[in-house]
């Protein structure tokens, strides 16, 4: 035969309370015994200790010292998880506050233990179990819409719903009127006729006469143990209590989901404020790297169209006032010959001759820039004409008065004739179109296609009077920049017998060069930009914490309340990460959108080439989300290392 256990049994239990140096003792050794079945009620003066026993009794709260068993198990060494599912399974308790949350339905308040107990067909149940304390027609109704003993009535329900061994009963009907309190004792005197242990604690002698064993308490000792109803004795069987620790439902994953949306929704101006340092970090992020991929991918294409092996030879800067010795010399054109014959090193080369000019055609005139150059302009430059052709080698040689001319100035003087194989005046002196340059667009702040090109040899002798030329391309072997370089600078500098201190005589410019620099360039204003957008999303974090820490406390007493419940620390943990990763999360999405729609106005409106990358909008959710964890960690492992007692007394 199996050895009799009592449903719970308390051996010399004290409660000590240090509030300043004062030491106050609550509880000073209680025993007790209560087996299945009983209906007892705890009575004594204001301020005795019935609640604070009670608590204990309830897993509420933890005593000083003693012992405490149920079903013959020593409770107090319990870890957190196995406190929670007696909780949730083998205790009910019904307060003199109700508790019930006010956010939620009847149903919903009823069903919140099955959420953590992991209980199926929670709706039916808590349906029925409304029905039973005779609130069928309130249902829907949130607790403000109900009465206080209807409220009560709900509380109770709620006890239930796990289907408990036993009831603690806290003043249930101390905010009650006598006939309300009568219905609430009657329904807790049916819950014992079917089994069901309760335990109650009243100050009222007229509450306490439903009981049939009546326990005194005075100064935290029990001064008498009486009983009131003889009852027969039911056998109780010994009751496995689950130890494993449980996990994390999907029911419990959607509660704590859509109390999170409620929670967001219910503080709605709140929430949005918080969101904006979030929607706003988010969105500078995805603005910023847009406009800096943007920029990056406009120069990848210039690159391509350009070509990166140009190398540009030009005399040195004229120092101003002549101080430190910059000596600026002249490319003439038989320099450039004797440059070009080195074949192994340039593949090309293209003297210019820059300056401005006028040109006119009937009554329409125009200024623009003119550059003489050599056939190979077209192919270093990519201007082979669209339309009409090039000027040739023998035009060249022989001063041919004719022009390429760029689009802007067949617009400036043609409109809509056609120019090809129409003369023109450039400095008075006759020209006969021959071709229309392909589109450049802008480039910096000069129009690129507002320009004329003419024979070399033509325009230093016929149009601009100089015998030297301004700046010289060549187009460089595979890889031999930097040989060719050096090959430049060298002969120039033997050929106008200068030294290598006088090297600043010439200049010599690399397109590759200058498109790394100006790559770079991007890139650091880029990783600069996405820095400080950073920033906003981590003060939008900062924003998200402290709105969960104000959370926390508003909400501690229903934190208490799930706790008491039967909600695991785990649970409450994870309910506040949810509810500040969704509120993160979604200001990343509002802020995804925000970043794509100034990216696209800036684009429409600046004229700025933008490039919204996946990667950017990964990033930058991803980061969101990291900040919603990261910075609700704090509040919410507060919140759950709260004792439920703690959490309920919380104002
Ligand atoms: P009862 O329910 O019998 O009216 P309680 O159990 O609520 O009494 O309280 C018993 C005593 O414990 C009271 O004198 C109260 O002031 C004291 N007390 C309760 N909680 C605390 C606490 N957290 N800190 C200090 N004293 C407390």
């Amino acid at each position: 035969m199996e050895k009799h256990v009592p449903l719970l049994q308390i051996k010399n239990i004290t409660k000590v309370y240090n509030v300043g140096d004062n030491r106050l003792d609550i509880l000073k050794g209680i025993n007790l015994t209560v087996e299945e079945g009983e209906f007892v009620a705890i009575m004594g003066p204001s301020g005795s200790g019935k609640s604070t026993l009670m608590h204990i009794l309830g897993l509420l709260d933890r005593p000083t010292d003693g012992v405490y068993e149920i079903y013959g198990e020593n409770v107090l060494k319990f870890n957190d998880n196995q406190t929670a599912f007696l909780r949730s399974k083998i205790i009910g308790f019904v307060f003199q506050q109700y508790n019930l949350l006010n956010k939620m339905t009847a149903a919903d308040n009823v069903a919140l233990p099955m959420v953590y107990s992991g209980g199926k067909n929670r709706k039916e149940k808590s349906e029925q179990l409304l029905n039973e304390v005779g609130l069928s027609d309130r249902i829907e109704h949130k607790p403000t819409q109900l009465s206080g003993g209807q409220q009560q009535r709900v509380a109770i329900a709620r006890s239930l719903v796990n289907d408990p061994k036993i009831i603690f009963a806290d003043e249930p009907t101390g905010n009650l009127s006598s006939k309300q309190s009568n219905e609430i004792m009657q329904i807790l005197t049916d819950l014992n006729k079917k089994g069901i242990s309760v335990i109650l604690v009243t100050h009222e002698p007229d509450i306490a006469k439903w009981a049939d064993r009546l326990i005194m308490i005075k100064d935290g000792q029990v001064l008498s143990d009486t009983i009131q109803k003889k009852k027969e004795k039911v056998d109780t069987k010994p009751l496995k209590i689950k130890k494993e620790s449980s996990h994390l439902s999907i029911a419990e994953f959607a509660e704590n989901f859509f109390s999170a949306i409620r929670a967001i929704i219910s503080n709605k101006t709140r929430s949005i404020l918080t969101m904006l340092g979030i929607i706003i970090g988010v969105a500078s992020i995805i603005s910023m790297l847009a406009l800096g991929n943007g920029a990056q991918k406009a120069l990848e294409q210039q690159i391509t169209s350009m070509g990166t092996n140009l190398l540009y030879l030009m005399p040195g800067r004229i120092s101003l006032g002549g101080v430190s010795g910059t000596v600026a010399r002249r490319i003439y054109l038989k320099d450039v010959e004797a440059l070009a014959t080195n074949t192994e090193l340039i593949k090309n080369i293209d003297p210019n001759v820059n300056g401005s000019v006028q040109v006119v055609y009937g009554n329409k005139n125009s200024n623009t820039s003119i550059t003489g150059a050599t056939p190979a302009y077209q192919y270093l430059q990519n201007a082979v004409p669209q339309y009409g052709r090039f000027f040739t080698r023998s035009e060249n040689e022989n001063l041919a008065k004719v022009c390429v001319i760029g689009t802007t100035v067949v617009k400036n003087l043609f409109g809509n004739e056609n120019p090809v194989g129409k003369y023109i005046k450039i400095n008075r002196k006759q020209f006969r179109v021959i071709g229309i340059l392909p589109v450049k667009g802008a480039q910096g702040y000069r129009d690129g296609d507002d320009m004329v090109i003419v024979p070399l040899n033509t325009a230093m002798k016929r149009l601009l009077g100089t015998n030297y030329v301004s700046s010289v391309a060549v187009e460089v072997q595979d890889g031999k920049m930097s040989e060719t370089e050096t090959y430049l600078l060298q002969t120039m500098l033997e050929r106008n017998k200068l030294t290598s201190e006088q090297a600043d005589a010439f200049r010599i410019r690399n397109m590759s060069d200058m498109i790394q620099m100006l790559t770079s360039t991007t890139q650091t204003m880029t990783m600069l930009l996405g820095a400080v957008a950073g920033i906003s999303l981590i003060v939008g974090g900062i924003g998200i914490m402290n709105i969960m820490l104000v959370s926390v406390s508003e909400r501690t007493r229903e934190i208490g309340l799930r706790k008491a419940i039967g909600a695991t620390r785990i649970a409450v943990l994870l309910q506040f990460l949810i509810e500040s990763s969704v509120l993160s999360l979604l200001g990343g999405i509002l802020g995804v959108s925000l970043g794509i729609g100034i990216s696209v106005i800036v684009s429409k409106v600046a004229g700025w080439a933008t490039f919204i990358s996946t990667f950017s909008i990964v990033l930058s959710v991803g980061f969101s989300a990291i900040v919603g964890i990261v910075f609700g960690l704090w509040p919410a492992k507060k919140a759950s290392e709260l004792s439920p007692i703690e959490a309920l007394r919380y104002d």
